[in-house]
C-alpha cells in the first residue's frame, strides 16, 4: 500500500518458499515481518510495536528475551548444543529430569524428553500400550478421548483429538481411531460414560484429557470434578490416565500443574511451551513408577524403542532449567492471579454485545466466545492497528498472555478486545 514501507529482503525472497502453518497461503494477508522481542512485545521490521496478547502459541510465559534464559543458552551453545543421548549423558538433561521428578506430584518419576508437544503426546500413548504390551496385553491399543479435546497435529495425536474440527475432521480415515467421547460434566453424563467405559475397557490402554480446560478445540473449560471423576473411572477400570499439561502446566491456571489444582495425579503427564519459556523446542512425557517398571526387565525387548534425534537436547534442557529457576525465583502464580484478575473484569462488558456467546476467565486466560467469527484476517489486523498481536481461531477471541505482562500493556489487550469485539458486532449484524 502507498507509504507503507517495503518489506526488507529476507521477507520477500523468503515469502516465495516458505510454507505457512494453518494458513491457505493464496488468500490470506502476508504475516506481519518481526524483527525483534522484548519483554511482552514483538518489534516489528517497519517499526511497528505490538503487545502479544497470546505468548506465541502461549509459549513465552517470562515474556521474551529473559536474560536469565537467554545466558542460560549462551552458555550452553558454547560449551555443547547437542550430544545425543544414546549411551551419551549431558548434565543440562539429566538435571532437568530431576527437577520435573521433584516438581510433578505422585511418583512421576521418569522424564522422556522430545522435541514437540505432538511428539511427547505420542510417546505417552506408546509408553500406555506397551505397558500393557509388556504384561501380555495384546489387544489394549485404543485410547479415549474427548469431544473438542486437542493433543497436537501428528497422526497420532490427530487420532484422540476431536474428530470434527477443521484441522484434523478431513483426514479421518488416516489416523488409527480412537474411542471419542463428550467430556461427562452432569450426574448422567458421568453415569453414561462409565458404561461406555466398562464396556470399551477391555481394548484400550487408557484415557487422555487436558485437565480443566480444552486449549486449541475452542478453549473449553470443565471442573476439577470431571478430572477427578476421570481419574477414578481409571482406577475402576484399570486404565491408564494421561494428562495433557502442554497448555495449561507450568503456571496457566495459577497453579503449578492444573492436576494439582484437580487433586489427580495422572499415571503419565506431557509438558511443552512454557518449559522452555517459548525459547527452545522441548517437550517432556513423565511417567509414574508404575509405568516405567513395566518396561525395567532383563529383556531387550521390554525397553522403550522410541529416540527422537534431538531428545534431551543440552541446549533446550538448558533453557528448560532456566525456565524452571524463573519459576522458583519470580512471583509467577501471584502474576497468574492478577492477570487473572484483570482479565476477568476487562472482558465483562463484552457479553452484553450481541453476538457474543460468552465470556470466561481461567488463570491467565481470557475468553470471547463468538456466535460465528466471520472474517479472522479483519480481527486480526484490526488488533495489529491497535497495536496488539492476537490470533482468534474457531469462533473464539482469546487472550493469553505472558505472566510478566505489565498492567498497563494488558489493559490495552483488553481495551483493544472490547473496542475490536464491539465493532465486529456490528459489521456482523450488518
Ligand atoms: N497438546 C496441547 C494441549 C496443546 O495445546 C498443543 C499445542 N497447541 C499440543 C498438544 C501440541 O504441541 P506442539 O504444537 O508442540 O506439537
Amino acid at each position: 500500500m502507498k507509504g507503507e514501507p517495503a518489506p526488507p529482503d529476507w521477507f520477500t525472497e523468503g515469502y516465495a518458499h516458505i510454507w505457512m502453518p494453518y494458513t491457505q497461503m493464496k488468500t490470506s494477508p502476508p504475516p506481519q515481518a518481526v524483527k525483534s522481542t522484548e519483554g511482552c512485545r514483538i518489534l516489528l521490521e517497519d517499526g511497528r510495536e505490538l503487545i502479544d496478547g497470546i505468548a506465541s502459541w502461549w509459549s513465552a510465559c517470562h515474556g521474551y528475551n529473559h536474560p536469565h534464559i537467554v545466558a542460560a543458552i549462551k552458555r550452553q551453545a558454547e560449551a555443547m548444543p547437542h550430544v545425543m543421548l544414546a549411551g551419551l549423558s549431558n548434565e543440562p538433561a539429566f538435571t532437568l529430569a530431576a527437577r520435573l521428578a521433584a516438581m510433578t506430584p505422585g511418583d512421576l518419576n521418569r522424564v522422556f524428553f522430545s522435541e514437540s508437544g505432538s511428539v511427547s503426546v505420542e510417546i505417552a500413548m506408546k509408553m500406555a500400550v506397551q505397558f500393557w504390551l509388556n504384561q501380555g496385553h495384546e489387544d489394549r491399543k485404543k485410547f479415549i478421548a474427548f469431544k473438542d479435546g486437542y493433543h497436537g497435529d501428528t497422526i497420532g495425536t490427530m487420532g484422540v483429538g476431536d474428530p470434527d474440527n477443521i484441522m484434523h475432521g478431513p483426514f479421518s480415515g488416516l489416523m488409527p481411531e480412537q474411542l471419542v467421547v463428550e467430556l461427562p460434566r452432569t450426574e448422567a453424563e458421568m453415569a453414561a460414560f462409565e458404561t461406555f467405559v466398562a464396556e470399551n475397557a477391555g481394548i484400550c490402554a487408557g484415557i487422555i484429557m487436558e485437565p480443566l480446560v480444552q486449549g486449541a478445540g475452542g478453549m473449553i473449560f470443565h471442573e476439577a470434578e470431571t478430572v477427578r471423576f476421570v481419574r477414578e473411572v481409571c482406577d475402576r477400570h484399570d486404565l491408564l490416565l494421561i494428562l495433557d499439561e502442554i497448555m495449561v502446566g507450568l503456571g496457566r491456571l495459577g497453579s503449578q500443574f492444573a492436576c494439582t489444582q484437580a487433586g489427580v495425579i495422572p499415571d503419565l503427564m506431557t509438558l511443552s511451551k512454557s518449559l522452555t519459556g517459548g525459547t527452545m523446542a522441548l517437550a517432556a512425557t513423565i511417567a509414574s513408577e508404575r509405568i516405567f517398571d513395566a518396561f525395567y526387565a532383563d529383556e531387550l525387548e521390554r525397553c522403550l524403542m522410541h529416540g527422537p534425534t534431538y531428545t534431551g537436547n543440552a541446549l533446550a534442557c538448558a533453557a528448560a532449567n532456566a525456565s524452571l529457576d524463573l519459576f522458583e525465583t519470580e512471583p509467577r502464580l501471584e502474576q497468574v492471579g492478577r492477570i487473572a484478575g484483570h482479565l476477568a473484569g476487562a472482558l465483562e462488558p463484552c457479553r452484553d454485545v450481541p453476538g457474543v456467546v460468552d465470556v470466561r476467565v481461567r488463570g491467565a486466560i481470557g475468553v470471547v466466545e463468538l456466535d460465528a467469527l466471520g472474517d479472522m484476517y479483519w480481527i486480526r489486523g484490526r488488533f495489529v492497528e491497535e497495536g496488539c498481536w492476537v490470533r482468534p481461531f474457531g469462533n473464539v477471541v482469546y487472550l493469553m498472555p505472558s505472566f510478566t505482562i505489565e498492567d498497563a500493556e494488558l489493559a490495552q489487550l483488553t481495551d483493544a478486545t472490547r473496542k475490536i469485539v464491539g465493532e465486529w458486532s456490528e459489521r456482523h449484524g450488518a
